[in-house]
């Protein structure tokens, strides 16, 4: 019989109880979100059951990592389906506070994202990271668990996090886990439920492209720009008018490369209708389809 997740509202009284868990020999892990849960979502809750003995999940649409004109307001809040799927898992703990909880009122204190954070998001999301930085760093104090899950759907972000915790020698290890896509090969994504079907169909052209050029780089191809000149005309093709970045980077640097003569990955970003999507994939030498 599923069970409802206990929710703590106060991050306190939750590494209170984490910090007696781990005194009791418990194994935790951590899957920080901002909720409107999906499958990518629960994969990494998941992957956290495979070698923790409690999951924590935080639920919390961070404002700092929103610019002005953002979709901070707009942001799907969806609490009580995320706990209804949550409730799938045992034992899962929820983390759902209060935006002063996180940010006592007076505070001024911020991270500075690691140098990887510049290029690419950082281009075009000049503060995201520094507020990602902050709250991720925030949650793994309230949240001191021994394990974190990320995706590699947000594949600088959790460069960006694995920076920062060597950078500031945080006790925790960062779990990478793998993009989940819908059947048709669309990365899942809680703002895909803000396309329409006409934009849904433009935004399969991403993940197309993306496996279509792994094919080309199985197939020998080492030329970076032409297959980004490939995939940037594949969108424009599809119905894309903005297109953020095509890049094809060193998996480490997140350096654009010209020639593909070991591992890389192919990064994308752009917007359709009001609605910004990125993807990436990851080509690990030696390459096979
Ligand atoms: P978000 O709620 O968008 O901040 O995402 C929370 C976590 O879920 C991040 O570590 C994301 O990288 C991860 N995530 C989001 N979408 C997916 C996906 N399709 N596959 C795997 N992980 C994902």
């Amino acid at each position: 019989m599923p069970q409802a997740p206990h929710v703590f509202h106060d991050p306190a009284l939750l590494r209170t109880e984490i910090r007696k868990a781990q005194a009791d020999g418990k194994r935790v892990g951590l899957v920080p979100t901002m909720g409107a849960l999906h499958q990518g979502h629960l994969s990494l809750v998941a992957e956290s059951q495979k070698s923790c003995d409690l999951t924590v999940v935080t639920i919390f649409v961070n404002p700092t990592q929103f610019a002005p004109g953002e979709d901070f307001a707009k942001y799907p809040r969806t609490l009580e389906a995320d706990l209804k799927l949550l409730s799938e898992f045992d034992p899962v703990w929820v983390l759902v506070p209060e935006v002063d909880a996180m940010y006592p009122p007076g505070s001024t204190t911020e991270v500075k994202a690691p140098e990887i954070a510049l290029p690419l998001e950082g281009t075009f999301r000049p503060i995201h990271f520094d507020g990602v930085a902050t709250i991720v760093l925030k949650l793994f104090q309230v949240a001191p668990a021994d394990a974190a899950f990320f995706g590699q759907k947000d594949y600088q972000q959790v460069r960006v996090i694995e920076e920062m915790v060597r950078d500031l020698i945080v006790p925790i290890e960062i779990v990478r886990c793998p993009i989940i896509r819908e059947s048709d090969g669309l990365a899942m994504s809680s703002r895909n439920r803000y396309l329409s079907s006409e934009e849904r169909e433009i935004a399969l052209s991403i993940s197309r492209s993306l496996h279509d050029a792994v094919q080309q780089i199985v197939g020998g191809e080492t030329d970076a720009q032409l297959l980004r000149d490939r995939i940037e005309h594949a969108l424009r093709e599809a119905g894309f008018r903005e297109i953020d970045y095509v890049s094809i980077a060193s998996p480490h640097t997140l350096e654009s490369v010209e020639t593909i003569e070991g591992d890389v990955v192919i990064l994308v970003a752009a917007k359709v209708g009001t609605t910004r999507l990125i993807d990436n994939v990851l080509v690990s030498f030696p390459v096979s389809s």
